[in-house]
């Protein structure tokens, strides 16, 4: 059953697997003379409404409906009732409708509540616990829209980030995470930064002008440089190297990846606290 209500299917599918499920129950309930077939037929109706959603659940309503008034007319001609039947005839009718609304509705509700859900764990699977910004699971999605996009894609680590951890304490050393992803996200855009691991993240941003960004860059040092906390001055610094490229494929955004490595050793061999700017090279 579970695997049923967890069925992927199109309208198409919905409507017919709905008809199918009611076309079956129909011949059943009339060669084995069932004496209260609707009692049946509206157990197939909710369960199509429960499998199937409104499209299905109309698709068996009308099926239940008509062989309703095949069962009760007159020589099962579908359109003349005694009074009695006539009377059994629309109070199915009203079942069938107020069936229709109340299940559907709460079909659609459900469906929705799931669909909601499923987007806030997708969004908290895809945030890095400690500084709240993108992580590695989430670059992963990114990195396939990167292909045939002219980029900046950088790797960045924090200067002498153990530091902070051995003069002070781990939770300083956690507060400086969070400052250096702040200042990424205010500089480049929360969709375009993440945490890749301890003190390494990685920028992906879409190519505008080498001043634009090495602006952005001088900024954000500047900005890193004077945090204070507790009243003492942080000169937090980080190294970048940075790969000026357009990926045809994954391959491609994978050597970018690596190229962007070698170049931030080289900026950190270098003296630290400096960005290595690089053109992709195939
Ligand atoms: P370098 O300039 O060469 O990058 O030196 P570094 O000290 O930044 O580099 P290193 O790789 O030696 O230190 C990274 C440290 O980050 C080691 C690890 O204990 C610490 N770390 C990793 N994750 C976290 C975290 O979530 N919180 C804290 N406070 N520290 C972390
Ligand atoms: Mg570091």
């Amino acid at each position: 059953m579970k695997k049923l209500l967890n069925l992927k299917l199109n309208i198409c599918q919905r409507i017919l697997l709905a008809a199918l499920l009611t076309l079956i129950a129909i011949p059943l309930v009339y060669f084995l003379k069932i004496p209260n077939p609707n009692l049946i037929l509206f157990l197939v109706l909710n369960i199509s409404l429960v499998i199937t959603g409104f499209p299905g659940g109309m698709v068996s309503a009308i099926l239940v409906m008509a062989y309703s008034c095949f069962f009760f007319s007159t020589g099962h001609d579908f359109v003349t009732f005694k009074p009695i039947n006539l009377q059994k005839v629309m109070v199915t009718a009203v079942c069938i409708v107020l069936d229709i609304v109340l299940l559907g509705t709460m079909y659609q509700e459900s469906r929705k509540t799931l669909k909601q859900k499923n987007e806030l764990l997708e969004e908290a699977l895809g945030r890095d616990e400690l500084t709240h910004i993108k992580n590695r699971r989430a670059f992963r999605d990114f990195f396939e829209t990167l292909p045939g996009h002219k980029i900046f894609l950088c790797y960045l680590d924090i200067d002498h980030f153990k530091r902070f951890n051995d003069d002070y304490s781990h939770e300083t050393g956690d507060a400086v995470l969070k400052i250096f992803a702040n200042t990424l996200i205010s500089w480049f855009g929360y969709d375009h930064c993440f945490r890749v691991s301890g003190d390494e993240f990685v920028i992906a941003i879409p190519f505008t002008s080498m001043e634009d960004f090495q602006d952005k860059d001088r900024q954000a040092r500047e900005a890193l440089r004077k945090i204070t906390m507790d009243g003492k001055q942080f000169a937090i610094t980080g190294s970048c190297g940075c790969i000026i490229g357009t990926p045809e494929n994954a391959e491609d955004v994978r050597s970018m990846l690596r190229q962007a490595d070698k170049a931030l050793h080289e900026a950190k061999e270098g003296g630290r606290d400096r960005i290595s700017i690089q053109q992709f090279e195939k």
